[in-house]
């Protein structure tokens, strides 16, 4: 079997004692390749050489241009390696090639060419005083980064972070999650090649908690902590990090609203409500799990609605032709089983879908479930989507807004004044209306409540990734 190895300061390594972990091909059910299984030691040993990478190296001290065009290789060779790691991706947590092929790997290629070109183009405010002074504002990298990242997007969501991370001169500690371990290696690589200085980007693999991502998160020499994971594991993350005030971004997780207004184009909102729920199986944060029809076309909506989910092609996630592949682990296969098999004691009926073979879960769709249910509230993070008719709009916007999370809404209407008004009614760090997970990358993207703390994108991650100084200047201009 292969192995997947840590890379610390530009070398390939494995852990103290040769201590490894399988990863899992969900689809087969088989380990398909160990890692190297990393704890306290490894990720002090990337921090140190991140550390040295940020002190001494010449990586923070490039100008815009120069490290520009280092991550512009490295969007190249992405593109060129877009088999490789869309396969490793699909390998690791089942998600259809075509997703992986045709949006995740150009997305992580064009994090990389965004970020490079935003940091060299952003203005900086300079502000001419009354006083015979100015000011301006520089914008200085704040250091070492610990990046700890989730299994749903592995290497799109990986480069979200490292992308503006880097652009900004900053090194990076990458922990991507144990359960996909295997394109952040290559990644990890392919910087290399790119011509990136050793200890700029490094990759050490473990678990969470008393493993190397709580090692990362409770260093003194980390300057960042952005974490992307479930709402709970922030919480922990927060707290580890506020033993030495380190600044952190937590991008969490969602109970998306999804409204379906009477008005709206019923074939257009269809499609786009099961892209929805349906996409990377629903394990995705941004997903519309709970989906209110206003009543007038509640039946014709979901009769297609249902129609549509029946169609999706389940299966191989290798086989380009499939639609939904099955869940990421066995863990989350049964976290997800547990909803789908407590619909009926939560008071709801399954209208299509259940499980499936191996650790499939089927496109599934609930109705009758109050909101009290576990599956209206919690997120379950699968193929499953609860549906409720509604009368009003007020009703709509209260029911949208119950919930502690706020990552993101849509909604579906032809009427423009309806669409701001319910807009900035609701409780959400993102709406979209008519459409879904359309993204403009200078756009702020976070959560509100339990969904995160902090937004990231364009101007936001500048903020968040370098220490702003402003330096008042005396002029003397005769
Ligand atoms: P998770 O919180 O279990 O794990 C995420 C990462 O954190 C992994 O790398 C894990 O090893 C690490 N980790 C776990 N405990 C830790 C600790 N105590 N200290 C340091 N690191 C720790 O999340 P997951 O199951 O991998 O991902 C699914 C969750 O992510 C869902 O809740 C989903 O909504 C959320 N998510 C949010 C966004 C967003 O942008 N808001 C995007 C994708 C996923």
């Amino acid at each position: 079997m292969d192995l997947i190895p840590h890379v610390i300061d530009g070398r390939e390594t494995e852990s103290r004692g040769a201590a490894r972990f399988d990863t899992v091909d969900p689809w087969t059910r088989k380990p398909w390749a160990e890692v190297a299984h990393g704890g306290a030691d490894e990720a002090g040993e990337a921090v140190a050489a991140a550390r040295r990478a940020f002190d001494t190296g010449p990586w923070p001290r490039m100008g815009f241009a120069e490290r520009g065009a280092v991550l512009h290789r490295l969007a190249d060779l992405i593109e060129e390696h877009a088999h490789e790691l869309a396969t490793a991706d699909t390998t690791d947590m089942g998600k259809p090639i075509a997703e992986s092929t045709g949006k995740d790997v150009p997305r992580s290629a064009a994090n990389f060419r965004f970020f490079a070109d935003h940091a060299r183009l952003a203005p900086a405010e300079a502000l001419p005083m009354d006083s015979g002074h100015h000011a301006y504002t520089r914008f200085e990298p704040a250091g070492v980064v610990a990046a700890i990242a989730p299994w749903n997007f592995p290497l799109m969501l990986e480069t979200w972070k490292i992308a503006p991370a880097l652009a900004w001169g900053n090194t990076v500690v990458l922990k991507p999650a144990e359960d996909t371990p295997a394109s952040a290696t290559i990644l990890a690589r392919l910087a290399l090649t790119a011509g990136m200085p050793p200890g700029v980007l490094n990759v050490v693999h473990g678990f969470g908690p008393g493993s190397a991502g709580e090692a990362l998160t409770t260093d003194p020499r980390v300057d960042r902590i952005t974490f992307t994971g479930e709402s709970g594991t922030g919480r922990a993350i927060a707290r580890a990090a506020a033993a030495n005030l380190t600044p952190v971004s937590l991008e969490l997780g969602g109970k998306g609203a999804n409204i379906v207004f009477a008005d709206a184009d019923l074939d257009a909102a269809v499609d786009w409500s099961i892209r929805a729920i349906f996409t990377n199986a629903g394990q995705v944060c941004l997903a519309g799990s709970r989906l209110y029809v206003q009543r007038e076309i509640h039946d014709a909506f979901l009769e297609r609605f249902r129609a549509a989910a029946e169609a999706l092609v389940i299966g191989d996630p290798k086989d380009p032709a499939t639609q939904l592949g099955p869940l990421a682990s066995l863990e989350h296969y049964t976290k997800v089983r547990s909803y789908v098999d407590g619909v009926p004691e939560d008071g709801g009926t399954i209208a299509t879908g259940g499980l499936g073979d191996g650790w499939v879960v089927r496109p599934t769709v609930v109705t009758g479930a109050p909101p009290s249910a576990r599956v209206s509230r919690e997120e379950i993070f699968g193929p499953v989507v609860v549906v409720t008719p509604f009368d009003t709009e007020a009703e709509a916007v209260a029911a949208a807004n119950a919930t502690p999370y706020g990552l993101n809404a849509m909604l579906f209407t032809e009427n423009l004044s309806r669409a701001h008004r319910v807009s900035a009614a609701l409780k959400a760090g993102t709406v979209w209306v008519n459409c879904f997970f359309i993204r403009d990358l200078r756009a702020p993207f976070g959560g509100v409540g339990d969904s995160g703390v902090g937004r990231e994108g364009g101007n936001f991650s500048r903020e968040f990734f370098t220490e702003p100084k402003a330096v008042v200047m005396a002029i003397d201009v005769g």
